[in-house]
């Protein structure tokens, strides 16, 4: 039992049933260091103290095993408790334990916390001034709890058949007297395998959700009829037999093997009820397919050992539920034994500790981004970019360029480009402080780019050079033709080919583990950092960084990208080009175009944004012409739109060249947003930054200063 390797933190895990109740002493990793079980007489089951002293005799047995073998572990981790009903976290409480006659809120935490146990350690070994109560033997005041069939759920992700990650929003239910339950999914990057707790740790109790009514609606024990438990548990299956006529005698409600066997031999009733059992495990599953897609439902308890179980569930299961989910969620066997709520509870406490600060089962439990107010406030600090540079050679031309002639153009312009950089100059030329952490060639048109951004003022101290004569290490290049209406681009991407951007290129600290609350160089006074999507490496290292440090990311998305759903996952701010929710909703259907077509309402297509850029607070679509509307998260439905900002009197109503206008809108966005402006605002002043940029030839041509601006706007930066 016990394993050989030296473990470097432990914490102890116990699973509370209703006849003993079980601690484990565990790593991080899931080895298990040593048991103990303790027995709960049912005769004693009520009493408070019967059950402080078992769970406070079993932490102690593993506790001594701990100072005994593993002394350089000491103080250990924290103590977690897998409790059979309904508790409050936060509070320590069992809210609800209906298997010990518990209906009143009880302080476990506490009645543990302050239960002796110096009286089953050896007294001659004990030395004096020994602390006496748990609380001070273990040096915790708290103790993590959750419902045991969360905890098992949470060790079944781990450690059984959830362990490769690959399920990214897994169920999990154990099929038993009742219904146990939980919906484990990736609220961040950080919280991997997490919980959904619900508004108040209630969520996951599929149990008693309601399956069957009338006559056919078995009772529950919570009051109601038709619950799923009642139906799909493993005492559901005796049920279905009763009801079809077998005989209450011969079968108990916790003897769902009999019927099973009775089944396997052939008896009508037992295949009756087999087939209804199954008819209703489906319908259950099913629903829970359609309210949260998950790819995975495990089912656990003794039940789930039967192979007949699973024959046709899954397409039983899709056949009660929408196209889109069809095919795409497994129906697994858990793969842990009995003692995974004790392993789910001692990694709840890893979870909850994690990096050695005490996170608040509050913090934890609530993966909504943080509140809007805390936009970059003061409007101090530096916008950090991440992103391309690149070199924009334009000519215009009176007809198209035929194939092995030579022609003159009317004119050229040859100047700096890139998303990035375009929307660093914007933001510099309104008096924002700009970082660009990009990447050149190194030739004569690197050379070019630099000065040219050096002399908008932005800060270049982290922008590197690719490899000298190395092929395919060029700085980026567009080649564009203009002829009347009539645009056309060659874009040779060069060093993003083979050399991209990366993390250790602007961070030496990038592979070493990093210093807790150590901001690296490059971030260092960031009030925001913000992203175009390319340099994918870099980008999301960049994001991981800023995400640490609290600092904001605003995140421009204008088609798919590799890696780019990486960024959308921790971006707090997305400015999207009107096209790009379509675009990424086909990329995501394989391209197969999908269903329905494309959105006509682009407040929905924003809409669809905020759901596949979870920490979003705002998205916001530009819509060229049209202006720009945005969304906020929380707001239920609220769209805020602007028109486009009318062209300054000296373009005499003329758009000249559009190039850069989305970059224009990014780097006024970020400018705004490191001041702090509210939303409507920010959205005034990027319409009018950018439509002003479309009066000048070239990507920054028209990017105005700030003492170019209205004066309204120019009020708002200024303030
Ligand atoms: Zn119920």
């Amino acid at each position: 039992m016990a394993s050989t390797s030296s473990p470097t933190s432990l914490a102890i895990g116990v699973d509370l049933g209703g006849t003993h109740c079980l601690a484990a002493l565990m790593d991080y990793s899931g080895t298990v260091y040593a048991r103990h079980h303790a027995k709960i007489s049912a005769a004693e089951r009520g009493s408070r103290d019967t059950i402080a002293r078992a769970l406070s005799g079993a932490i102690f047995e593993v506790w001594k095993h701990a100072r005994d073998e593993h002394p350089a572990c000491l103080p250990l981790r924290g103590v977690g408790i897998a409790v059979p009903g309904n508790v409050d976290p936060i509070k320590g409480l069992a809210r609800y334990l209906p298997n010990f006659g518990w209906l009143e809120p009880v302080d476990l935490a506490a009645l543990v916390l302050d239960c002796e146990v110096s009286h089953d350690d050896k007294p001659a070994k004990r030395p004096r001034g020994a602390p006496k109560c748990l609380r001070d033997l273990l040096g915790v005041d708290r103790i993590h709890i959750r419902n045991d069939g969360r905890c098992a759920a949470l060790a079944e992700r781990h450690f059984g058949v959830g362990a490769s990650g690959e399920h990214e929003v897994l169920a999990m239910l154990t099929l038993g007297t009742g219904i146990g339950g939980a919906l484990i999914h990736n609220p961040s990057p950080e919280r991997v395998g997490s919980l959904f707790d619900g508004c108040s740790f209630d969520a996951g109790d599929f149990g008693h959700h309601v399956l069957r009514s009338g006559d056919e609606a078995f009772a529950c024990v919570c009051g109601n009829r038709g619950c799923f438990e009642c139906h799909a548990s493993a005492a559901g299956l005796v049920r279905h037999w009763r009801a079809l006529g077998g005989e209450e005698h011969l079968v108990s409600l916790d003897d769902a093997k009999t019927v099973v066997e009775k089944m396997r031999s052939g008896e009508p009733t037992a295949v009756a009820a087999w087939r209804a059992y199954r008819a209703d495990l489906a319908a259950g599953l099913a629903n829970l397919v359609t309210f949260y897609n998950p790819s995975a439902i495990v089912l656990g308890g003794g039940l789930a050992r039967t192979p007949e179980l699973y024959d046709g569930l899954a397409a039983a299961i899709d056949a009660s539920t929408l196209p889109a989910t069809r095919g795409r969620c497994a129906v697994l066997q858990s793969a842990l034994s009995g003692d995974c709520a004790a392993i789910g509870a001692a990694w709840l406490v890893f979870s909850e500790t994690d990096g050695g600060a005490e996170k608040t089962p509050a913090a934890t439990a609530t993966p909504a981004p943080p509140p809007p107010t805390d936009a970059p406030a003061g409007g101090g600090g530096v916008v950090v970019s991440v992103g391309l540079v690149c070199l924009d050679a334009t000519v215009w031309v009176a007809a198209p360029p035929v194939a092995d002639t030579k022609s003159v153009a009317e004119r050229s312009l040859t100047c700096g480009g890139g998303n990035a950089a375009n929307a660093s100059v914007a933001a510099a030329r309104l008096q924002a402080p700009v970082r660009l952490v990009t990447k050149v060639g190194a030739d004569v048109h690197g050379e070019v780019l630099r000065a040219e951004l050096r002399r908008d003022g932005v800060d270049l101290r982290w922008c590197s050079t690719a490899r000298a004569g190395a092929t395919d290490c060029a700085t980026p290049t567009s080649l564009i033709t203009v002829c009347g209406a009539a645009r056309t681009i060659v874009h040779d991407p060069g060093l993003l080919r083979s050399d991209p951007l990366l993390p250790a290129e602007f961070d030496p600290t990038a592979a070493a583990t990093t210093e807790e609350g150590a901001v690296p160089a490059w971030l260092e006074g960031a009030a925001l950092l913000s992203l175009d999507g390319r340099h994918p490496a870099a980008a999301l290292h960049a994001a991981r960084c800023a995400m640490a440090a609290g600092v904001p990311i605003l995140l421009d998305v204008e088609r798919p990208r590799p890696g780019l759903e990486d960024l959308m996952q921790l971006a707090d701010y997305v400015v999207s080009a009107s096209d790009f929710p379509e675009k990424l909703r086909r990329a995501r259907a394989g391209n197969a175009g999908g269903d329905g077509g494309e959105w006509t309402d682009p407040a929905a297509a924003a809409e669809y944004l905020l759901i596949v850029c979870p920490r979003a607070r705002w998205v916001c679509l530009t819509l060229g012409a049209e202006g720009a509307l945005a969304v906020e998260r929380g707001s239920r439905g609220k769209v805020t739109r602007v028109p486009a900002w009318p062209l300054p009197a000296s373009a005499a109503g003329k758009v000249r060249d559009t190039t850069g206008a989305g970059d224009a809108f990014i780097g006024a966005t970020a400018a705004g947003l490191r001041r702090g402006l509210p939303l409507p605002d920010i959205l005034r002043l990027a319409s009018c930054v950018a439509a002003t940029n479309c009066c000048a030839d070239g990507a920054r041509g028209g990017m105005p200063t700030l003492a170019e601006l209205p004066q309204e706007l120019r009020a708002l930066l200024e303030a």
